[in-house]
Parts: C-alpha cells; structure tokens; sequence
C-alpha cells in the first residue's frame, strides 16, 4: 500500500485536449435531502461550462445513500433548478444513460460487490463495535486532546472469525484500512499539491449495518464506472481525498483530477448559509429573477471573462472558460449586485419580451391558483384581490420600528420572537402550514405568550401590515427562504440584533426548545403507558 496517490498530472488548460486524450466527463451529484441550494447551481454550472468548453459531457448523479434525509420531492426540485438555469446534462435519473443507474439508491448491489473485495484483499475490514464502545473510546481519545479517530480494534480479528460472526448475524459495518503515519499527498488542479498527515484520516465506514455504502464508497465506485475524467467539487470534501485516494488504489483504478472550488461565501465572508441568505434557487425563481441573469452571477463566482466584462452568457462563458481563471478567495454572493446584475437584463428586453416574461412570471406553477381559497371567500370584486393578495405575489413594503408600535408585546419581544422564529425555521425539514402552525404553537407556550399576541410580529414581519391573509398559508405559500428572509429584514427594522443578545437568545431558545421536547417524551411515555 504506498502512502501517496498515484501522481496524475492536473490539466491546468483550456485548450482542446489531444487526440487520443480521455473523454472529460464531470457530474454534479446533489443529495436530495432539502431545497436546491445556490451552492449546488454553481458547482454544477462550473461542471457543466468546463465539459463543454472540452467538447466533453456533463452528467447528473443523485446522491441517495442517507435514505432518511432522502426525498423524491427533493430529487424533483434539484433538478427542476438546474433545468430552470439551463443546466443540461446528457445523462442523468430522468434521461437515463449508458452508465445508469443515476440514483445511488438503486446501485446497492454494485457497491456490496466492491465492499466484500476489500475486505477479501485486506484493505478494508468488519467492525462490530457497538456505538457505545465507540462514544467511550471517542470521549478518551478528546480528552488526552487527540483526534478522534477509529482505533482498529477490530481489525485483529481474524478473518475465519469475523465471517463466523457475520453467518451468526452480528450487526456490523465494513471500515477502511488507512495508513497509520505518513502523509498522503495529492495534486488538485486548482490548488496545486495537497498533503494530509494519514494519521488525521479515519478508518471511514463504507458499508452501513443495513448495507447501505457511505458516500465515501459510493463516489469512488460511480465516478469510477461513470468514468468521471475530473472531480469538480466545494471545498468542504478536501479531507476526504485521502479516503478516496485509498479506494482507488486498493481498486487498482485511476483517480480522476480533482479540483475543489471556493464555496460561496455570505458578504461577511461566512459561508453561504440560509441563515443570513435565501440560498435556495427556488427562491430567486419565484422573486422574478431571470435565469440567464442568475447563471451570469454564478459564473463570476471565482472566475472572470478574460476582457473582466461582467455580462455574459452561457455559450460566451464556455467559449472563454479557463480553469486558470477560477480564484480561490471565497466569492462573496451579494444579493444587491445580483439585483442590480438582473435590473441589466431586464431593462436589455424589448418591451415585448418584457411583458411575455413578466406574465409567464406571474402565472408560473400553480402560483395564482393557490391563491384562490385563501381569497375566494373575502371577494367582492375581482378589483379586490390585487390589495390582498400583494405581498404574497411581490416583496412586501420596506418596514419601520414604528410599524411593530402597535402590536401588544413590546420592541425587545417582539425582537425575541422574530429571533426565535428564525431560528426553529431554520432547523425545520418540512415546510407546510401544519408543521409551520406547530412550531409558532411551542414557541408561544415556551415564552408564556398567547398565541395571538405571539404572532403580532410575524403578521407584520411576513406581510407589512397588520391585517394580512391567514398567517400559517401566507408563510406556507411564500415558501421557508422568502419567510425567513422577511423575518431577518424585520429583524433589521427593529434595530437589528446584537451580539450580546445574540448570545441570549440563543440560549433562551435552546432551553425553550429543550424544555418542550422533554415534554413530548414525558407525553409519549404516558401514552404508551410506560
Ligand atoms: N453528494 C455530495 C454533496 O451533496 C457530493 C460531493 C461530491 O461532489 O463528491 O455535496
């Protein structure tokens, strides 16, 4: 086993490859575990550009391994996006392809075959510790201040042995054998030489008790058999190389170029996270942005036209594409310059295709249909469903302190409840009035609040005046990026939120938050008469 990677030398040009050079082939490979995230679009649109700009193919893999988190609906939002930007690709869980299938979940097999091959040449092996054994040997490991890591103990067993436990049914997991010193070095294409002391790299699970690969296997076996030419990905998956680096060898395959791109990164330079940015594309979809001007922006994400021109489109990207020209300083994604990016194009439109996008803008999806019962009831005249229903078709009105006056609990609370209330939506999964409806409930009771007077700040929050259309549907229909987004500019108004206090409600929501799901035990306890 050596302790470095096999040295591929990383193509740093745009020129066209030689005759006879491998094919390039790249993938995005989303996880389809919530809304079709920013990141996802320009990593994939990146994928997508330099393929083409090497007359190569782009593919999309859905990474479904994490059956929990897992959904269709998400599957079908992801790639709804990506289409939605004019993100092609030739292969994929919709189009089919020669390298199907496309959904980790359905290569089960594939995997289990790779997994009994390590163990049967040495390089991986079965583990039955239990996940107590693991939490002690973990908690040590940090207390002598080391890394916490595997520490082999079942890889003494012998093999003669293990399968005895295995044919008995003992619950076990199938690790990866790692060097134990050295380092691991590899070139990234971006970034030039990488090393990495073995000894921070874990002994990774690859196979789970329910037979499930990790995506550890799973990535190096498919963009293995996809013949996947470049690895382009965020950062964040630096650490893993080594494992994957492992897995190639011990499979005796090539390792693809692997290229890690800067992660986009919020204007004060944390990383993008829907906690300070709408990050889903969904979002910028129902806001009205253009798709060509959103793919424009996440083009200058980290690269630049050679003559720096700031509009641009696809096939013009493509046609000046360098992976030289990729920076490594984190973009910052800035909503003002999107903003003003997407003002560009509109204003480029004749007025024709201005009014042709604007409709189809208004009545894309089932957006006006969804309206309707919450409006059919409170109708007069038809000229009336334009008042109602305006903050939930278009932004809602800048807000002021003074427009939370009126309401019954005072600044500070009303501060705390918007706070509070970011941050349970932030943390939900889900996004449909029921469960929207829940959470106001247990953050009301938790602050002894009635619900009414809880939900003052919201109403104006949400739709910038006192007297809106249903709170939990209007919160349901905008969606959890818009909802969120308007409680953080209220947030704003109301003077915005300091460190300090920062600190105290996180606190004040913890233990809210603690308190209430001791109490759903307690109440499940009682239930099941336990
Ligand atoms: N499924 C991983 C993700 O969601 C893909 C990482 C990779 O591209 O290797 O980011």
């Amino acid at each position: 086993m050596s302790s470095t990677s096999s040295a591929t030398s990383p193509a740093r040009s745009s020129s066209n490859p030689p005759a006879g050079a491998k094919k390039v082939r790249t993938r995005i490979a989303p996880s389809p575990t919530g809304d079709p995230h920013m990141g996802t679009a320009y990593i994939a649109l990146f994928n997508m550009v330099y393929a083409h700009s090497q007359g190569g193919e782009f593919l999309v893999r859905i990474e479904d391994t994490d059956q929990a988190r897992s959904t269709p609906e998400s599957e079908a939002t992801i790639l709804d996006a990506l289409r939605w930007l004019n993100i092609e690709w030739t292969e994929g869980p919709d189009v089919g392809g020669p390298h199907g299938p496309y959904r980790q979940s359905e290569r089960q097999d594939i995997y289990r075959g790779y997994a009994d091959q390590l163990v049967s040449q040495g390089d991986a092996f079965p583990c039955f510790c239990s996940n107590e054994r693991l939490d002690e040997m973990r908690a040590t490991q940090r207390a002598e201040g080391k890394t916490t890591r595997y520490d082999g103990l079942c890889q003494s067993i012998a093999p003669a042995e293990a399968a005895k436990q295995i044919a008995a049914g003992d619950a076990h997991v199938i690790r990866l054998v790692v060097p134990v010193d050295g380092t691991f070095s590899f070139e990234d294409a971006l970034r030039g030489t990488i090393e990495i002391p073995w000894q921070q790299v874990d002994m990774q699970i690859l196979l789970k008790s329910d037979g499930m690969p990790t995506y550890h296997l799973a990535v190096v076996v498919d963009d293995h058999l996809m013949e996947i030419s470049h690895v382009m990905r965020g950062e964040e998956w630096i650490n893993s190389v080594p494992k994957h680096a492992r897995l190639y060898d011990a499979l005796g395959w090539e390792m693809p170029i692997h290229a890690h791109l800067p992660l986009l990164r919020n204007p004060d330079s944390s990383k993008l996270s829907k906690r300070k940015n709408p990050t889903s594309v969904t979002y910028y979809r129902d806001m009205g942005y253009l798709p060509e001007a959103v793919a424009n922006y996440l083009g200058r994400m980290g690269w630049s036209m050679p003559d720096e021109r700031e509009i641009f489109s696809l096939p013009e990207m493509q046609d000046a594409f360098s992976l030289e020209r990729i920076s490594l300083g984190g973009p910052v994604f800035d909503i003002d310059k999107l903003n003003w990016l997407n003002g560009e194009y509109l204003r480029a439109l004749s007025e024709d295709e201005f009014a042709e996008r604007a409709i189809a803008w208004f009545t894309q999806g089932n957006r006006l249909r969804a309206l309707v019962p919450l409006i059919h009831q409170r109708t007069n005249r038809f000229a009336d469903i334009a008042p109602q229903v305006d903050y939930l078709v278009g932004d809602r009105a800048d807000l002021t302190a003074d427009d939370f006056d009126h309401k019954r609990v005072a600044s500070d609370q009303a501060r705390q409840i918007l706070d509070h209330a970011l941050r349970s939506f932030d943390e939900s999964r889900g996004w449909e009035r029921d469960g929207i409806f829940a959470i106001c409930t247990t953050l009301a009771e938790g602050l002894e609040l009635k619900l009414k007077d809880f939900l003052g700040p919201l109403f104006v929050a949400i739709g910038g005046k006192a007297v809106t259309l249903p709170l939990f549907d209007s919160m349901a229909l905008l969606g959890a990026d818009v909802t969120r987004m308007r409680l953080r500019s209220a947030l704003e108004a109301l003077g915005g939120v300091s460190k300090k206090e920062t600190k105290r409600f996180e606190k004040s929501w913890r233990a809210l938050i603690a308190r209430s799901e001791a109490e759903i035990v307690t109440v499940d306890k009682e239930d099941s008469g336990s």
